[in-house]
């Protein structure tokens, strides 16, 4: 028996798409331009499928931050947070997160994926439970197989599944209640408002995922709870450098006196080396430019604006019905029709994500388009152009409609 051939059905449908050119699930960026526009397969591209928010990637501040530190601290720490990998960047950046959520505690952590991974798995041990959204983040899915609690699935943003489920669990034992602010696929937000209530009537502890909310939600950039208010009831807050901040790396938030202990505890935190000092120069000097970033937050929700009306107009189905993120996913019905524009939009000049199950909800098939604050009007102008010529080229009938709002 190989251990490869359970891999069979997988390089079959693989196979089938090989034919693709360029391949959506094989895009190479040969340059990036900006953090907008791309060389691929030879072409300016416009990106209009990164998590590049805020446009921070070629943000002046932070490339001369992270090429000093280079100078002055080498290419890597070769080593772990506990041992020899915290340099004095690694807890300034500390600091400046406290200060940008003004909470207490902040542990740095390599990606937001472990940032996830440790702080599920080292808060809910044997005999407690994490109650998760049905629609989490893999990284949420794996910290609970990864960890000892009894897990609790609630369906999508349903508050009352969820106080109906956390009502059936024992009075006295340990609860995490794990909840995104915005959904990364289809972009649609939480009610933190009510799935709060809930978890908070039971007694639960609440993390909050703000990795596709943090920088132009909530009038600094915290995110949805900072926007809706509720912070005051949020235990935990988890985010990453991977989008608005334009880096990598992960980290958690905590206002309990007994946090910093997780540092001890917390396996994904201890036994992989830490970020480089470039990476930590350049995510501290993000951090500091977004709290006071209200004109690219302005500009980025106009641009969204235009670009949810604009590809609803022309009659594509969209993921949500209003503008909730900078994310605006296109419904398709089938995986043909889905690869099929993806290229054609290639051709015109835009890529976006090509999503399919399992990674989407409702078994949907969806190009996922994402703005950031580095796009122009025009750029915007020229995607929503792009898919009209797209569909045309297929011979899609925008009136026949795969399924109506799919985040309802
Ligand atoms: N949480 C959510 C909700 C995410 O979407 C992602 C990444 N897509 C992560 C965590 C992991 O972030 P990172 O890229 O820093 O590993």
């Amino acid at each position: 028996m190989d251990l490869f051939d359970k891999f069979d059905p997988l390089i079959a449908e693989r196979a089938k798409m090989g034919f693709l050119d360029p391949d959506p699930l094989n895009i190479v960026m040969d340059e990036v331009l900006s953090p907008t526009e791309a060389m691929i397969a030879g072409r300016r591209i416009i990106l209009a499928g990164t998590n590049n928010y805020m446009g921070m990637t070629f943000d002046p501040d932070a490339i001369s931050a992270a090429k000093d530190a280079l100078d002055q601290f080498g290419t890597g720490t070769t080593g772990s947070r506990i041992l020899n990998g915290t340099y004095q960047g690694h807890k300034a950046l500390e600091a400046a997160l406290e200060d940008f959520y003004g909470m207490k505690h902040a542990m740095v952590f390599t990606t937001g994926y472990q940032a996830n991974l440790g702080i599920i798995s080292t808060l809910a041990g044997r005999g407690d439970y994490v109650i998760i959204d049905a629609d989490s983040h893999a990284s949420i899915y794996d910290a609970c197989s990864m960890g000892n609690a009894d897990i609790l699935r609630f369906r999508h943003n349903d508050a009352a599944d969820l106080a109906r489920r956390l009502g059936r669990l024992p009075k006295d034992a340990g609860k995490l209640v794990v909840l995104e602010g915005i959904y990364s696929m289809l972009g649609d937000r939480a009610p933190l408002v009510e799935l709060i209530a809930a978890a908070k009537a039971a007694g639960a502890m609440v993390l909050v995922d703000e990795a596709h909310s943090m920088g132009f939600c909530g009038e600094t950039g915290r995110g949805v709870a900072q926007e809706l208010g509720v912070e005051d009831d949020v235990d935990f807050i988890v985010g990453t450098f991977s989008k608005s901040v334009g880096t990598v790396g992960g980290f958690c938030l905590s206002n309990h006196p007994k946090f910093e202990i997780l540092r001890l505890a917390c396996r994904p935190y201890m036994f992989t080396a830490s970020l480089p000092p470039s990476v930590v120069a350049s995510a501290l000097s993000s951090i500091r430019t977004l709290k006071y970033a209200d004109n690219r937050r302005g500009h980025l929700w106009g641009l969204v604006r235009k670009l949810h009306k604009g590809l609803k107009d022309l009659g594509f189905t969209l993921g949500t019905k209003q503008v909730e993120s900078p994310i605006v996913a296109v419904c398709f019905p089938d995986q043909e029709q889905m690869f099929g524009m993806c290229q054609a939009l290639l051709a015109e000049g835009v890529y976006v994500n090509v999503a399919r199950p399992p990674a989407t909800p409702l078994g949907l098939y969806l190009l996922r388009c994402s703005l950031g604050a580095g796009h122009s009007e025009a750029q915007v102008d020229t995607i929503i152009a792009a898919f009209k010529k797209a569909a045309e080229k297929l011979g899609i009938d925008l009136s026949e409609k795969p399924r109506a709002d799919a985040a309802e």
